[in-house]
């Protein structure tokens, strides 16, 4: 599997001599630093971040038990999505495969990459049929994407399914956990070694509160780390966001997620009794999707409330739906009294 991994690589990336920092080439802390051609007025924010982040890396590995050299710290998910594309699919040659809805951004690094996207529909149900998954890719075939939880459905897909998928899979298959955390399902990040093709995708955007600082995480083996390290901007991560992220990451968000979980369970009671509602979908995640008869209806009347929504009836096998994030318990009261009172 090493070895396919190998040729798997863009040869152009696997040839690449990436750029070295200034302090790629000394490592040490000897105080006075004529390297980097920084300004050496000390504000905070004169010297250049860690390109390699290596605290950042230790901490997170605490937390997820997983050692450091199988993460990759991102500016957003949305970076290794984009890095995926780039450092396995030849623009014009190479395609990918995805379940159909999912999030938004794998197609869209695929267009800017150049690379075919084939989207394979979930059943009815928005469970997954493998086997139609599968029988998408071919021998151009070099990015799987499956979003479990999954956006915007928000079910998730048995772990026996992806990691048969993971085994099946001549290539790389992106398992995006963004939602893990508000999920019964446990993690594939204790897969990982035994599934060198496996990525797992995670962000802090979520579940930890951070979106605003923009950081994703990627899980891979130990040479996938290494490539998208070498493809990346040398400084992807600012030293702002490593700091805060650092601080933050010392404050477990066990509490807000337990809410949120018990919160998304109520809206999901509560909302099946809404007459307007036709149907609401089972979650594993921070939101609800709804189906109602006039969806553009609803999403106005609601703006007439003070309250936005996510208005996704035009994406595949979600006519009808709108996406519901879970608020407060405050803001999630006022969107099911709206939403009881409309027919
Ligand atoms: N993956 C999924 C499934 C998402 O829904 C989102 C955000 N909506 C992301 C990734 C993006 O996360 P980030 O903020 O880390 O770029």
């Amino acid at each position: 599997m090493a070895r396919q991994i190998e040729e798997w690589i863009r040869p152009n990336i696997r040839a690449l001599a990436p750029y070295s920092t200034a302090r790629d080439e000394y490592e040490g802390e000897l105080g006075i630093y004529l390297d980097a051609n920084e300004n050496p007025y000390d504000n905070g924010y004169n010297r250049y971040p860690d390109p390699h982040q290596r605290v950042l890396k230790r901490q997170i590995a605490r937390i997820k038990g997983v050692s450091a050299e199988r993460i990759f710290i991102g500016n957003g998910s949305d970076e290794p999505i984009d890095l995926a594309y780039r450092v396995f699919c030849r623009p014009g040659v190479d395609n990918a495969v995805s379940i159909a809805p999912s999030y938004g951004m794998y197609k869209v690094a695929a267009s800017i990459n150049d690379v075919e996207f084939r989207e394979v529909p979930l059943r009815q149900d928005f469970s997954l049929d493998e086997e139609a998954l599968l029988a998408a890719a071919d021998e151009r075939t070099k990015l799987l994407f499956v979003c479990s939880p999954n956006n915007p459905s928000g079910n998730s897909f048995p772990r026996e399914q992806l990691l048969r998928i993971v085994d099946r899979f001549p290539g790389m298959v992106v398992v995006d956990e963004a939602y893990i955390d508000f999920a019964s399902q446990a993690s594939l990040l204790a897969d990982l070694e035994r599934y060198p093709n496996l990525i797992v995708l995670q962000t802090l955007s979520k579940a930890w509160g951070m979106a605003g600082l923009r950081l994703g995480l990627a899980f891979a083996s130990p040479r996938v780390v290494e490539v998208f390290s070498q493809v990346k901007y040398p400084y992807n991560i600012n030293g702002l966001t490593q700091r805060i992220v650092g601080e933050r990451l010392e404050h477990p968000v066990d509490d807000q997620v337990h809410e949120l979980i018990a919160q998304r369970e109520r809206m999901l009671r509560e909302l099946t009794g809404c007459p307007v509602i036709r149907q609401v979908f089972p979650s594993d995640a921070n939101f609800v999707l709804v189906k109602v008869d006039d969806p553009r209806g609803v999403y106005e009347a609601l703006i007439e409330a003070g309250i936005i929504v996510r208005d996704r009836s035009r994406m595949i096998g979600c006519a009808g739906c709108l996406r519901i994030t879970v608020g407060t318990p405050e803001e999630n009261d006022r969107l099911i009294r709206v939403l009881k009172q409309m027919k």
